[in-house]
């Protein structure tokens, strides 16, 4: 059982992958938890993501390769944020033929730009760690915390004109991905633009078929 989970931001690729693996017991494997964690011992991977650049390709794939040679993966995974490039699909590749490793299935998690600009641009946060929604969750009172009382505010990376950036970048990186998987006969299409719930259904019950 192992997957791959692609989905541009504002999809809920986050809260699908933590329900995945929960239900079937699988490692979850996010690179962006992988990034955090080797900031903490490695400096140039520190001061590259505090600098908000991007991590070579190469130090990625090493990142994934070392990952995917401990024990725990054999009894399945989920790759999240990984590949996110033609490049990186084809090194995974490699590393998995290596491994002995299949992938069964490639979910793609599909919403159109404007509900994804809508869903992450009414974001409104809170010191305290409280979110809301401007649509979805709105706060008691306009613009103050239910909590705490402090003033939301909006993080930078969820403005509108971000954000409409992050889909653009997204769809040119991954446009070539979907088409190389869809190739291999992996490719799963997900509407996302359901409830939680019936996307988390739609992946659930094809992994139980599968099994
Ligand atoms: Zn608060």
């Amino acid at each position: 059982m192992n997957y791959i989970l692609l989905g541009p931001p504002g999809a809920g690729k986050g809260t699908q992958a933590k329900k995945i693996v929960e239900k079937f017991s699988i490692v979850h494997l996010s690179t962006g938890d992988m990034f955090r964690q080797a900031k903490q011992s490695d400096k140039a991977i520190a001061s590259l993501m505090e600098a908000g650049k991007l991590i070579p390709d190469d130090v990625v794939v090493n990142m994934v390769k070392n990952r995917l040679k401990k024990d725990d993966v054999k009894n399945g995974f989920l790759l999240d944020g990984f590949p996110r490039t033609l490049n990186q699909a084809v090194e995974l590749d490699k590393m998995l033929k290596t491994e002995n490793i299949k992938i069964d299935a490639v979910f793609s998690i599909i919403i159109d730009n404007d509900e994804a600009v809508r869903r992450i641009s009414g974001r409104r946060m809170c010191e305290c760690g409280a979110s809301f929604h401007v649509d979805f969750l709105p706060p008691k009172v306009k613009d103050l915390c239910d909590y705490c009382k402090k003033k939301l505010f909006q993080r930078a990376d969820d403005k509108e004109e971000v954000v409409k950036e992050r889909l653009k970048v997204y769809d040119a990186q991954t446009k070539p991905l979907i088409d190389y998987y869809t190739k291999a006969g992996l490719l799963v299409d997900i509407d996302g633009s359901q409830s939680e719930s019936a996307v988390f259904d739609q992946i659930s019950k094809f992994i139980a078929n599968k099994k």
